[in-house]
């Protein structure tokens, strides 16, 4: 296939969209960022990338590091994290307090706050050094360097009322087993990566191939689970429009209020949109829209 024609068709066709949508404003680092840039790039399972657009401009990847996260904690300990989160979709807003108090502090998936908050208390308890840990393994699957953007992980950590509150609400249930503020330093730390579209859909790519990096056959998860990822991420990985991402895209996809999403097509590639408007949903409004044509252009979907 031609993808290269379909991501540059795809570019003009989200024109009017690109801009529209409200970018996120809850810290100045990203209430700055540009609402007019829209990037996107895939990954297929040999390895060929394309791209098209603000596809090389970083951007800051926040809620789609629960991702990388997951899968680093899976590779410490595996289905033992199952013993402290949940794999059910929560229903209520990613950063919700009120689910956490009905199910004693258990958060209902590695998606939401709460839970990323406690897959990063397993990265302390089983990590000599967590952070770089986790830069390493996005290193590896990008096959570049990438790194934490200081300022907006400064701006996470003094604005993170509602996360402190969250950590410090399931660490009251016993399921926090580390130090609070150094489970947060993670937490924080990983929404403050920054990425761009080519490195992300590269990084995505395993989650295509049954847990091998494409590049360089590198087993990065078991196939098994590669496939539960994928599951949570269809389920569980766009805040509250799960369904309606099901429904419009049918792909595995996680997105971040930096208006980053990624998305997996099992068995062929892996695709990264940016742009920084979000709509009511915290999800990009052209990123939403370049998959759904993605999706239509090609006919690869998962359904
Ligand atoms: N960093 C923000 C938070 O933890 C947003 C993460 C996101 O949903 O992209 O509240």
């Amino acid at each position: 296939m031609d993808y290269q024609s379909v991501l540059d068709l795809i570019v003009d066709e989200v024109r009017p969209l690109v801009g529209t949508g409200k970018v996120a404003d809850y810290i100045p680092a990203l209430a700055r960022v540009p609402a007019a840039r829209f990037g996107i790039a895939l990954c297929t399972i040999e390895g060929d990338v394309a791209f098209a657009g603000d596809a090389r401009e970083p951007f800051s990847i926040q809620s789609v590091s629960k991702v990388f996260s997951l899968t680093l904690a899976l590779q410490k300990i595996g289905v033992k994290l199952w013993e402290r989160i949940g794999r059910e979709p929560s229903g209520n807003p990613f950063n919700s307090l009120m689910q956490l108090e009905h199910e004693q502090g258990m958060a209902r998936n590695p998606f939401i706050n709460a839970g990323a908050i406690c897959v990063a208390d397993q990265l302390v308890s089983h990590c000599a050094a967590p952070k770089d840990e986790l830069l390493a393994l996005i290193s590896t699957l990008c096959g570049e360097a990438v790194g934490f953007d200081p300022e907006v992980a400064e701006s996470e950590r003094s604005t993170g009322f509602r996360n402190a509150a969250l950590a410090n609400f399931m660490k009251s249930f016993g399921k926090i087993d580390n130090d609070v503020d150094t489970v947060l330093d993670v937490y924080f730390n990983q929404c403050a990566i920054a990425m761009n579209c080519v490195q992300m859909a590269r990084a995505f790519a395993y989650l295509a191939n049954q847990g091998v990096l494409p590049t360089t056959a590198r087993p990065i998860v078991t196939p098994r689970q590669a496939r539960r990822i994928n599951a949570l991420m269809l389920t569980c990985g766009t805040y509250d429009a799960a369904g309606e991402f099901a429904f419009l895209i049918g792909l595995p996809c996680k997105s971040g209020v930096g208006g980053g999403i990624a998305a997996v097509v099992p068995g062929r590639l892996a695709l990264c949109v940016w742009s920084p408007g979000l709509g009511a949903s915290g999800n990009s409004v052209a990123g939403m829209r370049a998959l759904e044509l993605f999706v239509t252009r090609t006919g690869l979907s998962v359904f």
